[in-house]
């Protein structure tokens, strides 16, 4: 059932070939392939083909918020997004902060079956930024959870963060971090902090209290001689942080969200709370110099941080709704009109950004990997000509907060599949 041949592929856009999976691994990659009886063909004339992508950041609300998503629907989400692996933020409740915990997110994972779904353990116990979660307990689970994060919340103790990090370096694994320092952005926080905030009357988020962070955390990885991940990164200060960290031979990554790439701060000006995320959307100018740290490799991973809110906690007042926007069935969409159209960069290299590099990242060494003959046959075909209009009544996710509703977009996922078995199709994408 998972034999599979694709017949005339560009291969990360480049020449074209077929490629051949047998019982879900990629068993040849050339011309003129024959299928074994039984085999399902794709004819992929004209459609590049990827390995499918990895979200670092996905929150998919289960247990605890299953009427905002559950794990098959987010999953449906992602794999009609082109993921074939997703990494579920540990902030649902309760906690993903034990080894249980991480497993039944595993489990129902597996149960869902569309994408593999990858837990991200609580660095603190109940995200409450003081104990440390059982961090090698969740590691030796059978979930192996290698990335561990209060998203949400910002490590802010100095001396927990120092103690995560000597924790995970044990095992090679990383701390994300959310970097708003609360002392400068507290939770009320929701509006780039300048002549906008003032304006419209919104507490201000300023660049500082993401760069400051993200500098404390180069520090500190460089003290512990672990690895630090940066969050959505979202300011050109919060850039120049990671360029420097980089230069120093520091152990640190850093991912940004495709709403960054693409939206700012003017959305907020008619108060709709669709368009409030954390951190929030800022100036053109931070815009451009995050499109720029991605295609020159400040930035590793483009992550979506996909939030979906249910209508009772985001339709308020835009200071009392919840933060957060979906992204997963939109990410490479967004991700190609910015950046590939633009000539930022060529497909080859949004496939290093989306795929090898956050899997690399979070140590999944089944997917990202190049494609070739004993590789899983985890992948995604592109088509790079096709137009599409978001439709957010068509999202196969449980929310609706989708800010991209409406809008245009050149680029869209064709077919995923995970392990050789097509987990999505949207031939009616053209
Ligand atoms: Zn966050």
């Amino acid at each position: 059932m998972s034999d599979l041949l694709i017949t005339g592929a560009r291969l990360l856009g480049g020449e074209a070939k077929d490629v051949l999976v047998l019982g879900g691994t990629i068993a040849e990659v050339g011309s003129g392939l024959d299928a074994p009886e039984g085999a399902q063909r794709i004819d992929a004339d004209g459609l590049g083909l990827l390995p499918g992508f990895v979200d670092l950041h996905t929150h998919l609300r289960e247990p605890g918020r299953e009427d905002a998503e559950t794990i098959a629907t987010g999953a449906a989400a992602a794999a009609a997004g082109g993921f074939t692996a997703v990494l579920a933020m540990a902030n649902t409740s309760p906690v993903t902060d034990t080894a249980e915990a991480a497993e039944r997110v595993l489990d129902l994972g597996r149960e869902a079956g569309l994408v593999d779904v990858q837990p991200v353990g609580a660095v603190t116990k109940g995200l409450a930024g003081e104990e440390l979660a059982e961090l090698a307990l969740m590691h030796r689970s059978r979930a192996r959870v290698s990335v561990f994060s209060d998203d949400g919340r910002c490590v802010h103790d100095a001396r927990v963060m120092r103690r995560a990090l000597e924790y995970v370096r044990a095992f090679g694994g990383v701390v994300s971090q959310h970097s708003q320092d609360p002392d400068l952005a507290g939770s009320s926080a929701c509006c780039h902090e300048g002549e906008l905030s003032g304006r419209l009357g919104l507490p201000g988020w300023p660049a500082v209290a993401e760069s400051s962070i993200i500098a404390r955390d180069a520090q500190l990885a460089r003290h512990t001689g672990s690895r630090v991940h940066v969050a959505h990164v979202s300011t050109a200060e919060g850039v120049e942080v990671v360029r420097w960290a980089k230069a120093q031979g520091i152990d640190l990554t850093a991912e940004v969200t495709p709403h960054h790439l693409l939206l700012t701060q003017d959305l907020l000006s008619g108060y709709d709370p669709t368009f409030k995320v954390n951190p929030p959307l800022r100036p053109s100018e931070d815009v451009e110099a995050l499109r720029a740290a991605l295609a020159d490799g400040t930035i590793d991973a483009v992550a979506t941080d996909h939030a979906p809110h249910a209508r009772h906690d985001k339709e308020h007042a835009f200071v009392d709704a919840a933060f957060g926007m979906l992204g997963l069935e939109t990410a490479f969409a967004v991700v190609h009109d910015t950046m590939v159209r633009s000539g930022a960069l060529d497909l080859a290299t949004l496939a290093e950004r989306m795929s090898a590099a956050p899997a690399r990242i979070a140590g999944l060494t089944e997917h990202g990997g190049a494609i070739e003959a004993g590789a899983a046959g985890n992948l995604v075909l592109v088509d790079t000509a096709a137009s599409q209009t978001v439709d957010a009544a068509a999202s196969k996710s449980l929310s609706r907060n989708n800010p991209w509703h409406g809008m245009s977009f050149t680029g869209a996922v064709h077919t995923t599949i995970l392990r050789g078995r097509v987990t999505a199709s949207l031939q009616g994408a053209s």
